[in-house]
């Protein structure tokens, strides 16, 4: 399964009450059991939105699944989306073992996330949170 093809399908910005956009960016993970979870962005006026790798990620976690095996946020024009340095975090506390979950930062350019957050801060002294 091609989840950036996934991504894509999803990313189709809808502006709602002049002030709400959704779906600007879609994201899709496969996790380590191979199942594929999606998102969409919200972007609202004060800030109050999300990226579209959080809603994957809360997807997933509905399922009480937590290790990501790849993970890619695509945008309305179809090329890839780095995820911001949130979602990175946010990827990383899910479970150690995502140290190692692809991430496609650009068109066909895949980094781990330990290459983009080489320093853990949960991981100090030999002692992993
Ligand atoms: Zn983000």
């Amino acid at each position: 399964m091609d989840i950036k093809k996934i991504a894509a399908s999803l990313a189709n910005p809808v502006v709602h009450n002049s002030y709400i956009e959704y779906g600007a960016v879609g994201a899709a993970l496969e996790t380590i059991d191979g199942n594929i979870y999606t998102g969409i962005s919200i972007d609202t006026a004060c800030s109050l939105g999300h990226c579209a790798e959080h809603g994957a990620i809360a997807e997933m976690l509905k399922n009480k699944e937590f290790r990501i095996k790849t993970i890619v946020a695509v945008d309305c024009k179809g090329d890839v989306v780095p995820p911001c340095g949130r979602c990175r975090e946010l990827i990383g506390q899910l479970s150690s073992d995502n140290r190692k979950t692809l991430i496609e930062v650009a068109n066909g350019e895949v980094r781990t996330l330990e290459e983009l957050v080489p320093y853990d801060w949960k991981i100090s002294n030999g002692r992993t949170w």
